[in-house]
C-alpha cells in the first residue's frame, strides 16, 4: 500500500507519529494509499522550516517572487492532466471538473503575481511642517492554511498563492481525504524556484490543526471547511492571538422568477445542483420557483433532465458526475433523504441505491429531487453536501427574497429573471455574500473576493482578491520628518495635524 508523506523543507518526509488514515478511491470503494497524521512534533518541525525560510523569501523583492509564482503556474499547467487524474481518483469528481478545480486555483496565483502593485502603500506629503506619512504592507511571517476535501487544488492555491505572494512562508494542512494533489503542488513549487521551507505540507487531523493554531510562530490561519469546525477554529485562534479567517458550510438558493427562461434555469439548476455530486460549497441545493405555475413547469423540466443524467466513473467522459467522496458521505446523504421523507417532503426522484456496472463498491448516490420542502425541515435547514436538490415553492418575490436572507447560511445565491429591476433589488437586499444574476454558481473571479456571510464565514476579510493580501499582511505606518524640524531640540508638545 503506497504510504504518503509530509513535504517539509523541500523534501518528502515520512510520518513518524505512528498514526495514519486510509485514502480511498471512491469509484472503486478501495483504499488507494495511507496518509500519515502528523504529531505536534512534526508540525513544530514544519514551522521551524518555514521560519528559517522566511528571511530569504520575504527579503526577495515582490517582482522576483512573482516570477517564481508564474513559473509555478507554468509547471501546474504543464502537469494539469496528471494532477486532474490524481484529483479525480481521490475526490471522485470528473476529469473535466478536476481541471476546472486546478484552473480556478491557478488564476489566484496569477493574481498574486501582481503583488508588486497590490502591496503598494499610501503616502501623504506635508501632513505637518516638514512631515510625511507613508504606510506599507509587510508579510506576517509563517502563515497556515487548513483546507477541505472538496477542492483539493483550488483552495490550497487560493490560500498559499496569496500568502506566498505577500512574502509569507506557508504551511498547508490539506484534507486527509485527498492529500496527493496538494503534495504534488508543493513539489512543483520547489521546482519553480521556491526556496525549501517556503511551502510545506503537513498532513493530519485535529491534532495537527490544534498544533498549528497554538504555535505562537504561526501568525495567521486561513481555514475552509464545515461550519462547526470553522467556528471552533476561529474561536481558538482568537484565544491564541492568531489572525484567522474561517469559511464554513452553505445552503445556496436559486430563485426562479415567473419571467425567467425556464429551460435555461433548469439547465443551470442541474449543473449547479448535481455537478461534482453536489459537493461544492457553492452548489445550489434549494430551488425557489416563484408562483405555482413556475414551480410546476420547472419541476417537470428538472425531472426530464434528471432522468438523462449519468452518474459514473470519474475518468469516464460520459459521466455527468462521479461518486461522493466516501462511504461515510454516502451514508450521511442517504440518511438525509430518509429524513426528508419522514419530514413529509415529496421525494420526486430518489437517488438512493444507485449502482454503476463494474464498480459495485463505489460510493454512488444518484441525483435526488424533493418538492414541497418547507423552511422548518432539516433537509432545508442543514447542509447535506450531496446530489440532493430541494424545491421550496414561494408564493411571491418577497417570500423568495426572505428565504435565503433568513437562512442560517449566507454563502451564495442566484436569481433567474429577465427583469433588471427585480435582479437589482434582489442583489442589493438579499442577506448573502455572493450573488448571481442568471449565473447559478457565482464564484467571483480571482481579482474579486470570495466569502460567505452569516454562518458561512467567520472573520472580516474575504479570500483572494485584495482582501486576501490584506489578510496575509500587516500595515505599518511611518511618520517621517527630516532634520530641520528637530534640529532646534526635542518638542514636548503633542504634534497637531496642521
Ligand atoms: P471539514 O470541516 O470536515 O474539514 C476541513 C478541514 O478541517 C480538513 O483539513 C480537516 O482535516 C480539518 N478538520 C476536520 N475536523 C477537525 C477538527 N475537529 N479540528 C480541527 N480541524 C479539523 O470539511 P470537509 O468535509 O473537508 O469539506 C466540506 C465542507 O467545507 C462543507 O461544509 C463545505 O460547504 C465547506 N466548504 C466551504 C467553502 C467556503 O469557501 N465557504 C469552500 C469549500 C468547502
Amino acid at each position: 500500500m503506497p504510504e504518503l508523506s509530509h513535504f517539509i523543507h523541500g523534501e518528502h518526509v515520512r510520518g513518524t507519529s505512528g498514526r495514519h488514515r486510509e485514502v480511498f478511491n471512491p469509484v472503486r470503494g478501495e483504499v488507494s494509499s495511507h496518509v500519515p497524521l502528523a504529531s505536534r512534533d512534526e508540525v513544530s518541525r514544519a514551522v521551524d522550516s518555514a521560519q528559517r525560510a522566511f528571511p530569504q523569501w520575504s527579503g526577495m523583492n515582490p517582482q522576483r517572487r512573482g516570477r517564481i509564482l508564474l513559473k509555478w503556474v507554468d509547471l501546474i499547467q504543464t502537469h494539469r492532466d496528471e494532477l486532474a487524474e490524481t484529483l479525480s481518483n481521490e475526490h471522485g469528481k470528473t476529469f473535466d471538473d478536476a481541471k476546472g478545480d486546478i484552473q480556478r486555483g491557478v488564476e489566484v496565483v496569477e493574481f498574486g503575481a501582481g503583488a508588486p502593485h497590490l502591496l503598494k502603500g499610501e503616502f501623504s506629503h506635508d501632513v505637518a511642517t516638514g512631515m510625511d506619512v507613508h504606510s506599507l504592507r509587510q508579510p506576517l511571517g509563517v502563515a497556515a492554511g487548513i483546507t477541505p476535501f472538496n477542492f483539493p487544488a483550488m483552495i490550497p492555491l487560493w490560500k498559499a498563492g496569496i500568502a506566498l505572494a505577500a512574502g509569507n512562508t506557508f504551511i498547508l494542512k490539506p484534507s486527509e481525504r485527498d492529500p496527493s494533489v496538494p503534495l504534488r503542488l508543493a513539489e512543483l513549487a520547489l521546482e519553480a524556484g521556491m526556496p525549501p521551507g517556503t511551502l510545506n505540507v503537513v498532513n493530519g487531523d485535529k491534532e495537527s490543526v490544534d498544533a498549528l493554531i497554538e504555535d505562537p510562530r504561526v501568525k495567521a490561519v486561513g481555514f475552509v471547511g464545515s461550519t462547526p469546525i470553522a467556528q471552533s477554529i476561529y474561536a481558538s485562534a482568537a484565544a491564541h492571538g492568531t489572525r484567522a479567517q474561517c469559511f464554513g458550510g452553505a445552503k445556496n438558493h436559486m430563485v426562479i422568477m415567473p419571467d425567467a427562461d425556464l429551460d435555461q434555469a433548469a439547465d443551470a439548476l442541474i449543473g449547479a445542483g448535481f455537478g461534482s455530486a453536489g459537493e461544492r460549497c457553492m452548489a445550489i441545493s434549494v430551488a425557489v420557483p416563484v408562483g405555482e405555475a413556475t414551480a410546476e413547469a420547472l419541476r417537470e423540466k428538472l425531472v426530464e433532465r434528471i432522468s438523462k443524467l449519468t452518474v459514473g466513473p470519474s475518468l469516464d467522459p460520459t459521466s455527468d458526475f462521479g461518486p461522493v467522496v466516501g462511504a461515510d458521505a454516502k451514508a450521511r446523504i442517504e440518511d438525509y433523504i430518509g429524513v426528508g421523507v419522514d419530514e413529509g417532503a415529496e421525494l420526486v426522484v430518489d437517488g438512493r441505491g444507485a449502482t454503476v456496472e463494474g464498480y459495485p463498491n463505489g460510493y454512488w448516490v444518484g441525483a435526488t429531487l424533493f418538492d414541497r420542502v418547507t423552511p422548518v425541515m432539516r433537509i432545508y435547514r442543514e447542509e447535506i453536501f450531496g446530489p440532493v436538490l430541494t424545491i421550496v415553492r414561494a408564493a411571491d418575490y418577497n417570500e423568495a427574497l426572505r428565504l435565503p436572507s433568513e437562512h442560517e447560511f449566507g454563502n451564495g445565491v442566484a436569481i433567474f429573471t429577465r427583469d433588471g429591476d427585480t435582479a437589482r433589488d434582489f442583489s442589493s437586499r438579499v442577506d448573502v455574500g455572493m450573488v448571481g444574476v442568471n449565473v447559478p454558481i457565482p464564484v467571483p473571479i480571482a481579482y474579486y473576493t470570495f466569502g460567505g456571510w452569516k454562518a458561512s464565514g467567520f472573520g472580516d476579510l474575504n479570500q483572494h482578491g485584495t482582501d486576501g493580501l490584506t489578510f496575509y499582511t500587516k500595515t505599518k505606518t511611518v511618520s517621517t520628518r527630516w532634520p530641520s524640524g528637530i534640529k532646534e531640540g526635542a518638542s514636548f508638545i503633542m504634534p497637531e495635524g496642521s
